[in-house]
């Protein structure tokens, strides 16, 4: 199912990916009961008619951290729920940059649709940026912000959906408040910023690099728990769950000052300098040096 912005699709049992293609993912979960809606996106445009189109059952929020690209949408639902730790969300400055970034991935996926089609045939239309929504001034400035006080999640805390749980994860390192959901039933991991397959951002100032190894390690350690790594960014949204190993090796030998980790410039979606740190299946953006 499509609308202009999102993309819908089955994921897994009862698990569907809903993307904002090339922005950010986010992901409905759906028990006998009840449904989680894994964050709201950008909130340039509704998603809960999208979310209603493939599942009637009553939908709860769970944001996995509290940043603008995360909570957009949490306005258009009655109860949300996330990690109480405080977070910075994302300013009308951080968001007009983003929309500026926004423009310059859709300006950019010209030439690389050509090169696509032609010889890399990686495109889809989970990944395949769409034309940006109208009125976006409103967004970039939207005041403050809307929808219900989040309800307060604690790490081990289990939510029951009718024949599916998801217990709750505190991962934080990306940011203090960032969680995981590990679906008990399907073993569908929900990662949110904690891992992605593009670069993983560990560069802002709230970021904690000692907590973030912590969090990976913890995640990789879940072994045969997870079957599927569902994720926020980037144009592969899942991952298998050895991905998880090769995020916390890295971490692990960031933390370890590894001196023959590869680093490179890089600019993130802030249009901010960055340094890369280059692993075999992974990257983590941080401070620039
Ligand atoms: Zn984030
Ligand atoms: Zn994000």
């Amino acid at each position: 199912m499509s609308s202009a912005w999102f993309h819908v699709r089955p994921a897994a049992r009862d698990v569907w990916l809903v993307a904002e293609p090339s922005h950010v993912n986010s992901w409905l979960v759906a028990g006998r009961d009840r449904a989680v809606l894994v964050d709201t996106g950008l909130g340039v445009a509704p998603i809960r008619p999208v979310v209603e189109s493939v599942c009637p059952l009553p939908v709860d929020v769970v944001n996995t951290h509290r940043h603008f690209d995360h909570v957009g949408g949490n306005g258009e639902f009655p109860r949300v729920l996330a990690h109480p730790v405080p977070t910075t969300c994302g300013n009308a400055t951080e968001r007009a940059s983003y929309l500026g970034w926004m423009q310059e991935v859709l300006d950019a996926a010209v030439a690389y649709r050509e090169l696509d089609r032609r010889y890399l045939h990686l495109l889809s239309a989970d990944s395949d940026p769409r034309p940006l929504p109208d009125g976006l001034e409103r967004w970039v400035d939207p005041g403050p912000p809307s929808g219900p006080d989040p309800e307060p999640l604690a790490d081990g805390q289990v939510l029951d959906l009718g024949d599916r749980t998801l217990t709750v994860l505190h991962t934080p390192g990306h940011s203090p408040d960032s969680l995981c959901l590990l679906d008990d039933r399907d073993g569908v991991l929900f990662a949110g910023d904690t891992v992605n397959t593009g670069p993983i951002y560990a560069q802002a100032p709230e970021c904690d690099l000692e907590a973030f190894a912590a969090s990976t390690a913890r995640l990789a350690e879940l072994g045969p728990d997870v079957a599927l790594v569902a994720m926020s960014h980037f144009g592969r949204g899942v991952a298998e769950p050895r991905y998880l190993v090769d995020v916390a090796e890295a971490f692990d030998r960031l933390v370890r000052g590894d001196p023959t980790v590869a680093r490179r410039p890089a600019r993130d979606c802030a249009g901010d300098e960055v340094s890369e740190a280059v692993f075999d299946a992974c990257s983590v953006y941080l401070p620039a040096d």
